[in-house]
């Protein structure tokens, strides 16, 4: 676990250097170790790859970014975010007990973004074709032959059943003949 942390951290620290960020290291640690039984696959992971990534915010500021894991198809995601806490408005001084000069703020009732990080895991399935290229072209060859075929089979039927028709109305004309011959007898 402190490996895993120690390198969450060095990841975050890198990220605020390269990126210009301001993430909050020390909070996203800390609700690590707050709910160190949520990661324990993410860490399973981390320790047979010892390798994460950093990726900047994509979604024009709804997250701080997301750190990724993978092992072999899968995909585990750990976006930073934060959760509005509300408190009063501030109006902290610097006079005031507690003070804290990096957040003008005294950090105890006053409003304020908790850091939240949201674990997702995603499965890839990847399948490939097998076998060689000619047998792929040969099958499509196949497929092709047949589709000409049925296509002459069916307009055979069809002149066929144009020809039964032919035939069954000379039937019937031919039968209304002899009926009216018969008649006139
Ligand atoms: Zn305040």
């Amino acid at each position: 676990m402190e490996k895993f942390l120690t390198k969450i951290k060095e990841v975050l620290n890198q990220a605020n250097e390269e990126y210009g960020l301001e993430l909050d290291v020390a909070g996203y640690l800390e609700t690590i170790r707050q709910n160190k039984d949520e990661f324990n696959e993410v860490l399973e992971v981390y320790r047979k790859t010892n390798y994460m990534n950093y990726f900047e915010d994509e979604t024009e500021g709804y997250t701080n970014g997301e750190i990724e894991l993978n092992l072999n198809d899968k995909t585990y995601t750990l976006t930073l975010l934060t959760e509005f806490r509300e408190g009063k408005y501030c109006m902290c001084k610097p006079t005031d007990r507690g003070y804290n000069e990096e957040h003008h703020c005294c950090g105890n009732g006053c409003d304020w973004e908790a850091p939240v990080i949201q674990i997702s895991k995603s499965n890839t399935v990847r399948v490939s074709y097998q076998g060689t290229a000619r047998e792929l072209w040969n099958l499509e060859e196949t497929k092709q032959n047949k589709s000409d075929e049925i296509n002459e089979l069916r307009k055979a039927l069809n002149e066929n059943l144009q020809y039964i028709n032919e035939i069954a109305t000379n039937i019937y004309k031919i039968n209304e003949q002899l009926n009216k011959l018969q008649r006139a007898m």
